[in-house]
């Protein structure tokens, strides 16, 4: 009998994880599981525990990068209503991890609620925003994220506030296995004031960025002090292919696929990229996106 018995309408066995992620690339799952109410995720979630069976938990996927060979085990994703509601009450926002993250700005936005807007163009449900802090130059989520509700291994459910809730450079101190829910603290501000910083914010991207392509925003974090993508541009590697991978001309952190890219091109362009600015910098670039 399966692990999964009693859930076979809401779990898809061997399934392409591609169409769900920005690159468009990889392998199956083992099984691709979509809960529609909290009790079953609970017990999804304590019967991976309890038989040892690995599980992620699967955003819009604009920062990951699936392998050829697909991902082992139970892959989640909180696409049910249930998980992406969002509610307005006076300056906070209460934002189910499912929910998307850009349509979140703007709606804050157009009521005159600033805090989210350096999180413009950023492609992400608000649970993998949360996970990797998601942000950039102009600031990023962690500055407005009040608190967090979370559900550990064992299907418990709680809540991390601030100041136990710490945020860092693409990073917070979350070890449970599933955001459920978080807490925004916004500011009144002028709605055209918002929309304005929203625009320059949206400008600076699309100049810097080549985001009308397939990709997974910027592969490698920026070493301390130093921008990442310098280093790689500088170290020449600006339109250097491998397969169907191919470092961006517009910005060096970005690598774009064409037609008929595997998983493994990228990787193998990563790990050069990697080996080449050790080589001439001496500067271990680490992974921005993550490797499934
Ligand atoms: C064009 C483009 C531009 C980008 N620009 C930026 C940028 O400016 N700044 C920036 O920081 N990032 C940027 N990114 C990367 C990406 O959009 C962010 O990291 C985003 O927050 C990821 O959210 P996601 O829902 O897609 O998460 P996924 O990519 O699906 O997952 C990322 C991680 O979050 C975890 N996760 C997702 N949901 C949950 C959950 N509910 N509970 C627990 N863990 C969860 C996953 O397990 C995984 O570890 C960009 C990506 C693209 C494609």
């Amino acid at each position: 009998m399966s692990i999964f018995s009693g859930f076979e309408n809401i779990i898809s066995e061997n399934c392409p994880l591609r169409d769900y992620t920005w690159y468009g690339l990889g392998g199956s799952a083992d099984y691709l599981i979509r809960p529609q109410t909290t009790e079953q995720l609970q017990e999804i979630v304590k019967r991976c525990h309890e038989n040892e069976m690995p599980l992620r938990v699967l955003g819009f996927g604009s920062n990951l990068l699936i392998s050829d060979e697909g991902v082992r085990g139970a892959v989640l994703r909180l696409e049910n209503e249930t998980f992406c509601n969002s509610a307005f009450q006076q300056n906070t926002l209460t934002a189910g991890a499912g929910a998307n993250l850009n349509k979140l700005v703007l709606e804050s936005v157009r009521k005159g609620l600033g805090g989210l807007e350096a999180c413009t163009g950023i492609p992400g449900s608000v649970g993998g925003a949360v996970r990797m802090n998601a942000g950039g130059r102009f600031g990023d989520i962690g500055s407005v994220v009040r608190s967090v509700t979370v559900m550990d291994r064992a299907g418990h459910i709680f809540e991390k506030a601030k100041p136990e809730l710490v945020f860092d450079y693409r990073t917070v101190n979350i070890t449970a296995k599933v955001i459920l829910q978080a807490v925004i603290e916004l500011t009144e501000s002028d709605p055209e004031v918002l929309l304005q910083q929203v625009k320059e914010v949206w400008i600076y991207k699309k100049n810097s960025q080549p985001l009308d392509t397939h990709n997974a925003g910027c592969i490698f974090k920026n070493p301390r002090g130093l921008s990442a993508g310098a280093l790689i541009d500088r170290a020449g590697l600006k339109g250097t292919q491998v397969g169907g991978a191919v470092v961006s001309e517009k910005h060096a952190n970005f690598i774009l696929t064409e037609k008929g890219c595997k998983s493994s091109d990228v990787r193998q362009l990563i790990d050069l990229i990697r080996t080449k600015v050790h080589k001439q910098f001496d500067v271990d670039l680490q992974l921005e996106i993550e490797l499934w």
